[in-house]
């Protein structure tokens, strides 16, 4: 029932790897190319500014740095950039975990549902290709192709593990010093732009038993993420709409974890935020294409208690 037939498209949203190039010199090229930036727009006008640009132009982002935002529709398959891995076609609010999570260059880091890598490779540009990442799927062919993605990527401080992130041992040495871990488990896909067309007929509707099995496997991820003895902070994060898989999970996590986590306030400036189910919730964030231009997304960030001044003894 909270699924709405989505009647925008989505403008084409660009991130430069700026493992590769810097933003200033893939502008250069792109302008080159013969497209033309226009003002960037601020946080309160973007959504007005991008609807109005015209084929061609291009405005930078005012939420994520290193990301540019094209009209609708605009292709990139054949272009240089995209093909040696300069710019990856990421959308926005997919780029949002990672920003929040912010791991420092040198950080030990683990991606528990990585693959294809759009989320380990914008980590990777935010560490500047140094500390480690590791990099979990429980699918062979899908970790295959994020073998090959973030190669083109230049990935290079990622170690691909295929297993389930559920089996792997807190407690093993390898994982000692592990302080973010980025969680962006399987969903229900509620949220992709082009699925929500069909989702609004009986037929496309998810089962209730399909909801309450994503959310059981989301919440023992979290509870997994959240047990690693050195996590400093955890970012959550689906494509779904779903309050089961988003807000609940999240307060059902939080409960467990009493006295140890509290949930950042991310993005301030943002004004769509988690649905208000409970006392926290405001301090996720939630996207649609109707109020933000991305595909239906949330986002929060669990942070260690011993991080937050105002609750040190
Ligand atoms: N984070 C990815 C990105 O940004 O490119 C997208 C991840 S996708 C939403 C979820 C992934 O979780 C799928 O690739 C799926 O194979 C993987 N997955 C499902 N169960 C898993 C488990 N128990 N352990 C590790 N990965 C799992």
């Amino acid at each position: 029932p909270d699924i709405v037939k989505s009647q925008v498209s989505l403008p084409r949203y660009v991130r430069v790897n700026t493992l590769k190039i810097t933003v200033e010199a893939a502008i250069k090229k792109l302008k080159q190319a013969g497209c033309s930036l226009a003002d960037k727009p601020s946080v309160e006008n973007f959504a007005s500014t991008v609807s109005a640009l015209e084929p061609g132009q291009f405005v930078q982002d005012p939420h994520i740095p290193a990301l540019l935002m094209f009209p609708p529709g605009t292709g990139f398959h054949d272009n240089q950039l995209y093909k040696s891995g300069e710019i990856i076609l990421q959308d926005k609010a997919s780029c949002i975990p990672a920003h929040v999570l912010a791991p420092p260059p040198g950080a030990l880091v683990i991606d528990a549902c990585a693959a294809p890598g759009n989320k380990t490779s914008h980590m990777t540009s935010l560490m500047q290709n140094k500390g480690k990442i590791f990099a979990f799927d429980i699918d062979s062919k899908r970790l295959a192709t994020m073998r090959s993605l973030t190669r083109r990527a230049g990935v290079s401080c990622a170690q691909l593990v295929h297993g389930s992130f559920l089996d792997c041992d807190p407690g093993d040495p390898r994982y000692s010093g592990v302080e973010y871990v980025l969680l962006d488990p399987s969903c229900s896909g509620s949220g992709i732009a082009s699925r929500l067309d069909h989702l609004t007929d009986e037929e496309g509707s998810i089962s209730t038993e399909r909801l309450e099995s994503l959310a059981q496997f989301q919440l023992a991820a979290l509870r997994h993420a959240l047990s690693f003895p050195t996590v400093r902070r955890v970012a959550y994060s689906t494509c779904s709409v779903h309050r089961q898989e988003n807000e609940d999970v999240v307060q059902a996590a939080l409960q467990e974890n009493e006295g140890k986590y509290h949930l950042q306030h991310i993005l301030p400036t943002w004004r769509h935020r988690g649905t208000n189910t409970f006392p926290q919730a405001d301090r996720c964030v939630r996207a649609s294409p109707e109020q933000d231009l991305t595909n239906g997304f949330f986002v929060a960030l669990f942070e260690n208690n011993s991080e937050r001044v105002d609750v040190k003894e």
